[in-house]
C-alpha cells in the first residue's frame, strides 16, 4: 500500500502524522510526504530564502530516516493559493504516485495555507479521479483520507481513528523530528514536546502507550449494517 501525507508547510505531516508513517513503512508499505511549501517565513534569524533551503532539507532527512521520501510544490510559505491550477498540480501527483490512502489538514486552522491545503487536497482528489478531467496520466482513485491531529488545525477536529505507535516507529519519528529546527523550538513552540505528549494522551484511554489519532471524512464516518444485531 502506498500512503501519501499532503501538508501545507514541510514539518506539519512529519510532526502529526510521521510516528504513524514510520510504523507503515516498518510493515512494508509506501510513504511520500508532499510539502505543498516550506514553510520558510517562520525563522527569528534567518531570511525566508535561506530557511526554505534549510527546511527542504530537513524535510528530506525526516523522510530518508522514517523510510519515505519527500516532494515539494514551489509555493511560498503564505501564499498558497486556492484554485484549479494548484489543484491539478496536486492531482497530477496523485495520478503519478497513486496513493490509496491520503493524509493532509482538517479544514479549521489558525494557518491560512493548513485550510487551503485541505480544501486543495478535497478537490485534487476528485480531478485525479475522474477520467473526463484529461491529464498526462490516467486517472486514480484514492480510498481513503485521514485528517491529521494538528494543534494548528483544532476548531470542531473529532478524530475517530487512533493508530498504535511501536518503540522503533516513535524512536524513528523522534530522530527525524528533531531534524527540524522549528519542531526543535527555534521559532518560540516545543513542538517536539507538544506532539510527544499528544502521542500519550491520545494513546492511553484507547490501549495504546502512544498512538496518533485521525479523522475521517463524513462520508466515510457512515457506517452499513444489513441488521442492528450486524457487526459493524
Ligand atoms: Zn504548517
Amino acid at each position: 500500500m502506498k500512503i501519501m501525507a499532503i501538508g501545507g508547510h514541510a514539518g506539519d505531516m512529519d510532526l502529526t502524522a510521521g510516528a504513524a508513517l514510520a510504523g507503515a513503512v516498518l510493515e512494508g508499505h509506501e510513504v511520500v510526504l508532499f510539502h505543498l511549501t516550506p514553510g520558510e517565513k517562520g525563522h527569528p534569524t534567518l531570511s525566508a530564502q535561506d530557511y526554505a533551503k534549510q527546511k527542504m532539507d530537513e524535510a528530506r532527512a525526516f523522510a530518508d530516516i522514517i523510510g519515505g521520501r519527500a516532494r515539494f510544490l514551489e509555493y511560498g510559505d503564505g501564499e498558497l493559493p486556492v484554485n484549479d491550477h494548484v489543484k491539478f498540480q496536486v492531482a497530477d501527483v496523485i495520478r503519478e504516485e497513486k496513493p490509496q490512502v491520503i493524509i493532509t489538514h482538517w479544514k479549521n486552522s489558525i494557518h491560512k495555507d493548513h485550510a487551503n491545503t485541505h480544501l486543495i487536497v478535497e478537490d485534487a482528489v476528485f480531478y485525479a479521479e475522474i477520467k473526463a478531467f484529461e491529464r498526462s496520466l490516467p486517472p486514480h482513485g484514492v480510498s481513503r483520507i485521514y485528517y491529521a491531529d494538528n494543534w494548528e488545525d483544532p476548531f470542531d477536529y473529532e478524530p475517530d481513528v487512533y493508530v498504535g505507535i511501536g518503540d522503533q516507529a516513535y524512536d524513528r519519528w523522534l530522530k527525524g523530528a528533531q531534524q527540524y529546527a522549528y519542531a526543535r523550538g527555534e521559532t518560540g513552540f516545543q513542538f517536539i514536546e507538544y506532539y510527544k505528549a499528544l502521542m500519550t494522551v491520545r494513546g492511553l484511554p484507547h490501549g495504546f502507550p502512544r498512538a496518533e489519532a485521525f479523522a475521517r471524512p463524513t462520508w466515510s464516518r457512515q457506517v452499513r449494517l444489513t441488521s442492528l444485531a450486524a457487526k459493524g
